[in-house]
């Protein structure tokens, strides 16, 4: 898993706090019905709402990375296979890419060696 620590604060009572996670996770969290801040209020909206991205890492190198079941790998740095596959890359920070043209999301893994393995976040 592509492991990032999204730095956040709630834009209510601006707490700052930490979510750990990969993107498709930190999302699902922005998605959740409810928002519970870390200061103690709770809200019956979704996080999207209150909650500001400040800053996100990079993901952690895996030691031993191999490729996981299902996960649909594009070299979406490689010029050739971008062109190949009509697709109009976008960087969005930290090594998140999105197609233009599909709304496609791309996260990566890094390898031990510093390869970073680009795969489309499921929508
Ligand atoms: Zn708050």
């Amino acid at each position: 898993m592509s492991s990032r620590i999204f730095q956040c604060t709630c834009q209510k009572c601006g707490a700052e706090f930490e979510f750990t996670g990969d993107y498709e996770k930190f999302n699902e969290f922005l998605d959740s019905k409810n928002f519970a801040c870390p200061s103690g209020h709770t809200e019956s909206r979704s996080p999207r709402a209150f909650v500001k991205v400040v800053k996100m890492s990079e993901p952690e190198a895996i030691v031993e990375w191999k490729p996981a079941e299902g996960k649909n790998y594009v070299d979406v740095l490689d010029a050739l296979t971008v062109r190949i596959k009509g697709m109009q890359i976008d960087h969005l920070g930290s090594g998140l890419y999105i197609d233009r043209r599909t709304l496609k999301k791309y996260d990566y893994e890094e390898d031990a060696k510093g390869n970073r393995h680009y795969f489309e976040i499921p929508a």
